[in-house]
């Protein structure tokens, strides 16, 4: 067993069990493999053990990469599903919108415009999360949480898109009840923008909340997907490229 095969194995049976405690069902909570800084070597290990959805930061490292992945021997059905999770310019939209799935980190309608514009007619609607800065940091990118229904308005309108749900990258909190109440905002403000009878919401069902530091908090808030990259492909080396 590779380790990239046994860290897979680790971090599903760690959601498993914090599934169990939540009183969850597992199949509700989806794995997004962080790939970010490991090269394609590492993605195939890790669609060899099963995993289909990886998430990137750099884009044009991730461009590389998918095309590297792509040319790769896989699994035939190997469906893979990119989600971009880094800082979007708008200066990457184009390359946003043509080589990626999901792109979890909208915080503002101009970034969304872009996207939607740059959606190549030939592809499926980007799948789009908000990004919401739910624990206030002044410098953190993400929409303030009174500031999400309306873009998530204006953002659902939009054709080349699919709003699919939230996201939040939380500071780090020092223990699992602080964990908890930073997710369970995030939770709060999930349901509010699902219940809010918005149109272009039918399939808003995507909470993206957790890391490997504190996957069992944000599923016990009710995490639908979880973001793991160090906890799968073991510690990063920065000297990466910039987004
Ligand atoms: C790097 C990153 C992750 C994964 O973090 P780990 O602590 O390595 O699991 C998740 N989400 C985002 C947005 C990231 O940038």
């Amino acid at each position: 067993m590779t380790t990239i095969e046994n860290n897979l194995g680790q971090i599903r049976a760690r959601m498993a069990t914090a599934c169990a405690q939540a009183g969850r069902q597992t199949e509700h909570v989806q794995l997004l493999a962080v790939s970010k800084t490991f090269g394609a070597d590492a993605v195939r290990e890790a669609v060899l053990a099963g995993q289909r959805s990886f998430g990137e930061n750099y884009i044009q490292e991730a461009v590389d990469k998918i095309a590297a992945v792509r040319a790769m021997q896989l699994p035939s059905g190997a469906e893979l599903q990119w989600h971009c999770i880094g800082p979007i310019q708008s200066n990457k939209t184009r390359l946003v919108a043509e080589h990626f799935d999901w792109a979890q980190t909208v915080d503002r309608l101009k970034i969304a415009e872009r996207l939607s514009a740059q959606r190549p007619a030939g592809m499926k609607p980007l799948q789009i999360c908000i990004q919401v800065n739910v624990d206030g940091g002044e410098t953190k990118s993400g929409v303030a949480p009174a500031d999400a229904l309306a873009l998530a308005q204006a953002v659902a309108a939009l054709p080349g898109l699919v709003l699919r749900g939230i996201m939040s990258i939380p500071d780090d909190a020092p223990d699992f009840e602080a964990q908890c109440a930073v997710h369970e905002k995030a939770r709060v403000l999930f349901e509010r923008i699902k219940s809010s009878a918005l149109p272009g919401l039918e399939q808003f069902d995507t909470l993206s909340m957790g890391m490997t530091g504190d996957l069992e908090a944000a599923v016990a808030a009710g995490s639908t997907m979880v973001r793991v990259g160090s906890g799968i492909f073991g510690r990063r080396t920065y000297g990466t490229p910039t987004p």
